[in-house]
């Protein structure tokens, strides 16, 4: 990590982001916050909820309410400085016709009058409506759902995953789709932004260069989300998010940037990276905590049927051996102690899993588990070295874990390589007959990387180089998952086109785990 000196300027400046994010953690949802400066706003000249609703993290008695006022509009109405309250209702019909939950939260300039309500002392496995008011002006109404009771018998859940939305390269027409199919959860593993433009054929423009400041991040944040399809998407459901590493900087591990930053710029970067991430995501974070981290890996249930441990794979980790990219291996990759996890969360990984009872057990995550080796012309095996194959010795103690603690059927879910996969995890994979220990379900890009194709030669030549990998699709989309005490189904749904609005979703193929028996199926 950095230095004794740069570390405690961080510190510093984490402090000053702490003691703004504090307050509006430790807001309950049936108290109304008593913010001594904030103010009520009777009227105002537009709608604010331009960014929509979210809601997010449910638990059995409990979710987050998210939205955002638009800065322009508070600004219109000399309250762009000022704390100002914004009031929420839920009901249990989308109608409203009874409320049963009403409180008001306040909206600081601090954290760009974005606002986390943790209502509490809701039903277990409840739909509700949730809508926002300030100044006259009414937002659009979302839907939430609470877990199941940890022991409850669940027969039956719905969730739908994706990641990677380059906002340039095109429609994010998948979640058009997504957002009609009501799920009981939304998961998205990372890559909500991207920090830079990249590509060719852009449909659609961000503004300015590559993001370093909090004032830039906001904005990158407020392109995306006045989208309507990834606002209809929240609207639809709660949803559980963790991120990757375009939220920040390209291939960042801990503090080393991409590009020529130092640690103790970068360091500051991520602060304004993390703090606009937070701002923007209907996420619960934990109250009281301090230090120089963002700690997001945590873990929520849905009745016996699933447990899910939502991991950091960037905030931790070692830097890329051997030059980041596609590499030989080195020395260094071959260090056993090289992590991507880092200490404390896989601590708390293992820990939770060496006494996992549900049904499923689901990493929501970012990178490749299973081994996606490529080959050389002189035949030597090339190692996509920020994926888990950069971190061999450690995927090694996690498959060997779940082995020894026969954690019940253990299902990895992944993002980031803008391609759908489906793989056998194995405690070897280059035996042939090594014992399969999980399941790897990687979902494509909802944007990232345009239209997309349904197969290319460089996945071919990988999915012939790796037999534990299943399938292989480079289309856009996400996947739709059904649980239940028998089965885990996955639906890889894709979209044609969207570099054009309007296109047909599909699915492109099932695969299926049962339950019992580790690995994937064809269905
Ligand atoms: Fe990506
Ligand atoms: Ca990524």
């Amino acid at each position: 990590m950095t230095s004794f000196y740069s570390r405690r300027k961080f510190l510093k400046k984490y402090a000053e982001l702490f003691s703004v994010l504090l307050p509006s953690l430790a807001l309950g949802g049936i108290t109304p916050f008593a913010h001594g400066a904030s103010k009520r706003v009777s009227t105002l000249s537009d709608n604010p909820f331009t960014l929509g609703v979210a809601s997010g993290d449910p638990t059995s008695d409990a979710v987050i309410l998210w939205t955002r006022l638009a800065h322009e509009v508070l600004r219109d109405n000399n309250f762009g400085e000022q704390a100002v309250q914004v009031d929420y209702e839920l009901s249990e019909s989308s109608n409203f016709q009874k409320i049963i939950r009403s409180g008001s939260i306040v909206a600081t300039p601090e954290l760009g009058h974005s606002v986390h309500a943790d209502v509490r002392g809701l039903k277990p496995d409840q739909t509700y409506y949730y809508r926002w008011h300030i100044g006259g002006a009414t937002s659009q109404t979302g839907r939430a759902k609470t877990a199941p009771l940890a022991s409850a018998s669940k027969q039956e859940f719905r969730l739908a995953f994706a990641s990677c939305q380059q906002f340039e390269h095109g429609y994010f027409t998948a979640y058009e789709h997504m957002a009609e199919e009501n799920f009981d959860l939304i998961i998205h593993l990372g890559d909500y932004i991207y920090e830079r433009s990249w590509g060719s054929n852009l449909i659609r423009n961000h503004e300015g260069p590559e993001i370093k400041t909090l004032q830039d991040y906001r904005n990158r944040y407020n392109t995306y989300k006045s989208d309507p399809d990834i606002k209809a998407a929240h609207a639809s459901a709660p949803w559980v998010v963790t991120w990757d590493d375009h939220e920040v900087d390209n291939n960042y591990a801990a503090d080393i940037a991409e590009d020529d930053q130092t640690p103790e710029q970068f360091l500051s970067r991520r602060i304004n990276a993390y703090q606009a991430w937070y701002e923007f995501m209907p996420i619960r974070l934990p109250v009281g905590r301090q230090g120089p981290d963002m700690p997001i890996f945590r873990k929520l249930r849905f009745g016996n049927l699933m447990e899910m441990y939502v991991l950091d794979t960037r905030q931790y980790r070692d830097d890329q051996a051997c030059g980041d990219g596609r590499q030989i291996s080195c020395r260094e990759h071959k260090d056993p102690s090289r992590t991507a996890l880092g200490q404390a969360q896989k601590k708390w990984l293992f820990d939770n899993l060496s006494t996992a009872d549900a049904t499923w057990n689901v990493f929501a995550q970012q990178i490749m588990m299973a081994s996606l080796r490529g080959i050389n012309e002189e035949g030597d095996q090339l190692w996509p070295m920020d994926l888990w194959d950069g971190y061999p010795g450690e995927r090694q103690q996690i498959l060997e874990y779940l082995n020894s603690t026969s954690t019940p059927n253990p299902i990895v879910l992944t993002g980031d390589i803008h391609s759908n996969w489906v793989a056998d995890l194995k405690l070897d994979f280059d035996q042939r007959n090594s014992k399969i220990v999980g399941s790897e379900y990687i979902g494509t890009s909802i944007s990232s990387g345009g239209d997309g194709q349904d197969l290319t030669e460089y996945g071919e030549n990988l999915l012939s180089n790796n037999p534990h990998v299943k399938f292989y699709n480079a289309n856009r989309g996400y996947v739709a998952a059904t649980l239940t005490p028998e089965l885990w189904r996955a639906d890889y749904k894709v979209v044609p086109y969207i570099t054009r609005k309007g296109a047909p979703i599909n699915i492109r193929k099932t695969f299926v785990t049962e339950a019992g028996r580790p690995g994937v199926q064809e269905a």
